[in-house]
């Protein structure tokens, strides 16, 4: 099995954000879909890690930014590789807008912003998929929407030469060392488990 075929089905890259007790966190997910057109509705899929996560459970509503292809890689490593439990992503100092259900959503680079109310949610182990009707939406920039394909190949930063002997998250560059990688291990930068890691030679 080569897992690299992942990568060629054609994702989307948004900035999922929510809202909890006054605090607002986002995090990075390449799993939107629009399941129906009538009713409107979209799914997405959220690591249960995620601080986000928890925030859609309790509150029922989010919002996702569909990211430009001009995100640069800061994007992702703002709201991707760190959690909200430990940072607070949204300054105040820099308030963004908020949408009508009163979450925040990206205005630069991004192309559009999808406001969804969880409608119904599936437990994937891992994840939840959450099943969401669409309440409003809003198109933020003429760009072309960042794909997964595309942030592979341009975005996320060339793998550096390394003396370090051990496996690469292909996600995010991380570097794990030792001579076997644990087959449930889990990256600490972007969550991704063993099977998107690769040996360095
Ligand atoms: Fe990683």
């Amino acid at each position: 099995m080569n897992n690299s075929a992942m990568y060629k089905i054609s994702y989307g890259l948004y900035v999922l954000t929510a809202r909890e007790d006054g605090r607002d966190n986002g995090c990075i997910i390449n799993t939107l879909e629009q399941v129906t057109t009538s009713p409107n509705r979209v799914s997405i899929a959220v690591n249960k890690q995620n601080y986000t996560h928890d925030m859609i459970r309790q509150t029922g509503v989010f919002n996702a930014s569909v990211l430009s292809g001009d995100a640069g890689f800061e994007v992702f490593k703002h709201f991707g590789f760190q959690s909200g439990r430990d940072t607070e992503k949204f300054v105040k100092d820099a308030p963004l807008p908020r949408a009508k259900n009163g979450l925040i959503y990206i205005p630069e680079i991004t192309v559009a912003y999808i406001s969804g109310r969880v409608w119904q949610e599936i437990d994937l182990g891992t994840h939840t998929m959450f099943i969401a009707d669409v309440e409003d939406c809003d198109v933020t920039g003429t760009g072309a929407p960042m794909t997964y394909a595309y942030y592979h190949a341009n975005v996320k930063p060339k793998p550096q030469k390394t003396e370090k002997k051990g496996f690469r998250c292909k996600i995010c560059g991380y570097v794990y060392e030792g001579d076997e990688l644990p087959p449930d291990f889990v990256c600490p930068i972007c969550k991704h488990g063993a099977a998107d890691f690769e040996r360095i030679e």
